[in-house]
């Protein structure tokens, strides 16, 4: 522990964010880093505690307490290493996670816990900046071939880790670009995506193949995988969005949260947008969210950057509570009212509200009609007298996503699903096919970076076990 009074002394103090009516002029990254002098303080304030509670919340198992000691005392090439031997991409994880970590803290009984987050951030960004990322090649090539299809966090965490392994890995991805939602989802006044740039340049440096525009099922065929490989990893995530399939649906101006963010993503980073597709754009325009969680939240930040008129934001579930109730105490996840930096741009919120329909005279969205809702018994009721109608020219539907798409690899090669149409998978990440696995939101359900990180490494150990197993055993 770098100062076991730190806590005491120094206050918690979070990364401070750009002014909104600056930061919603840009595409840039709204928080801005804090100072090797603030990190260190911050980093100072880690009790280094017996049982480091933070372990629990993180999926990765990042070695908290021992990051926090190093950057204190200014190791910081020590603090890299330590961070990289759980975590795949710092950069990532220490811009876009919820920090898990930070709400089982131990200091978060006071509501003060260590800034985990940003000290990893800072780690990160401190590595970054010496240059290209070092490759880590593996000194023993194993002579086997890995195809792994998809290139969100986690085909990318297993394809790196099973490179380092020795095997030889093909990451396959259907979109132009690698990253899947990093890329495509995730805005960039979040993240920027330069250093998914600079994460591809080592991975390839460790002999990882990126196979862009090639959608597996389609051109390539799963069973082909199956004969050109000896192990297969999906990690294709859970992109098959839920409906909202009430009367107007069919009405211009209504679009899957998705569709829009993936326009705007591709106009920043330089490329055409999908000429099958017609462009959805917020300006001018009042624009309403359906889904109050992060997706939905994603949409009202673009649609401020966008220059909408005004943008209001919906939720179907009772509005959450200031503080932590007794039935939800710490280190669990607080189930609490939480604010986006996107909410605070000027966003509406309203909870417990349902639509009806949506509404608009010659085909296209002038407005939803909605109504409160009441919790009765667990069942939803519409209350009486309730309804109204909510002008709208761009409504966006950000409810969540039911599990991976079908009609596809997945069918081909036969795979069992859970009971929430998830591909179902082993601790191992094996699925009911040998040789293929399977690991992400594919497996778990729409989720986290975080946890896709942590899947991705799990099946590449899962993977790299199976292939040094005797054919013998394999077989029976
Ligand atoms: C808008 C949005 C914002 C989010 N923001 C956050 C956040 O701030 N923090 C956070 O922790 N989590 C966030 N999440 C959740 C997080 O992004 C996901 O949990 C995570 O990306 C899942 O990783 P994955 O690798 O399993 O799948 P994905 O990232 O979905 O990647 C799957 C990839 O597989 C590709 N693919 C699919 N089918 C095929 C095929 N047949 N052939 C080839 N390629 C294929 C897809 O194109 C995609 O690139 C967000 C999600 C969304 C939708
Ligand atoms: S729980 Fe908090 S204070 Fe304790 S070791 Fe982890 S980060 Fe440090």
């Amino acid at each position: 522990m770098g100062d076991p009074r730190g806590f005491l002394k120094v206050p918690r103090e979070e990364e401070d964010e750009r002014p909104v009516d600056e930061r919603v002029q840009d595409w840039r990254e709204i928080v801005e880093h804090a100072s090797a002098e603030q990190v260190k303080a911050q980093a100072s304030r880690c009790m280094d505690c017996g049982i480091p509670f933070c372990h629990q919340g993180c999926p990765l198992g990042n070695l908290i307490p021992e990051w926090n000691d190093l950057v204190y005392r200014g190791r910081i090439g020590e603090a890299v290493a330590r961070l990289a031997a759980t975590n795949n991409f710092p950069e990532v994880t220490g811009r876009v996670c919820p920090a898990p970590c930070e709400a089982s803290c131990v200091l978060n009984i006071r509501d003060e816990p260590v800034t985990i987050k940003t000290v990893e951030r800072s780690i990160a960004a401190q590595e970054f900046a010496q240059g290209p990322l070092v490759p880590r090649p593996a000194q023993v090539r194993t002579g086997k071939r890995v195809a792994v299809v998809g290139s969100g966090p986690a085909g990318l965490a297993a394809s790196q880790q099973l490179a380092r392994a020795g095997h030889s890995v093909v990451l396959f991805e259907r979109d132009d670009r690698i990253g899947g939602l990093l890329r495509y989802g995730i805005p960039d006044f979040k993240m920027e995506k330069g250093i998914l740039d600079a994460r591809m340049e080592q991975m390839q440096g460790e002999g990882v193949t990126f196979r862009p525009g090639v959608a597996i099922g389609q051109e390539v065929p799963g069973e082909q995988l199956l004969h050109d490989f000896d192990a297969v990893v999906l990690t294709m995530g859970a992109r098959a969005p839920r409906d909202l399939p009430i009367p107007g649906r069919q009405l211009r101006g209504i679009h899957f949260a998705m569709e829009f963010l993936v326009q705007q993503n591709r106009r920043i980073a330089g490329d055409p947008v999908d000429a099958t597709s017609r462009p959805i754009v917020a300006r001018g325009k009042h624009v309403v969210v359906i889904g109050g969680g992060d997706t939905g939240s994603d949409c009202v930040g673009t649609s401020f950057r966008q220059g909408a008129t005004s943008v209001t934001q919906l939720e179907l579930m009772p509005k959450p509570s200031l503080v932590r109730m007794p039935a939800n105490p710490w280190p669990e996840w607080p189930l609490v009212l939480r604010t986006s930096s996107s909410q605070e741009e000027g966003a509406a919120r309203d909870w417990a509200i349902s639509t009806r329909s949506f509404q608009g005279p010659d085909g296209q969205l002038t407005g939803l009609e909605t109504v409160r809702v009441t919790l009765d018994g667990g069942k939803m009721q519409h209350v009486a007298g309730t309804e109204q109608v909510l002008p709208a020219d761009l409504v966006l539907l950000a409810m969540g996503f039911v599990g991976p798409e079908r009609g596809g690899v997945i069918e081909q090669l036969g795979l069992v699903l859970d009971a929430r149409g998830n591909i179902r998978t082993e601790a191992s990440g094996a699925t009911s096919v040998p040789g293929v696995f399977a690991a992400g939101d594919v497996s778990r359900g729409q989720s986290l970076v975080v946890w896709a990180i942590a899947d991705g490494r799990r099946v590449a150990a899962g993977v790299d076990a199976w292939l040094r197993k005797p054919a013998l055993a394999k077989a029976g």
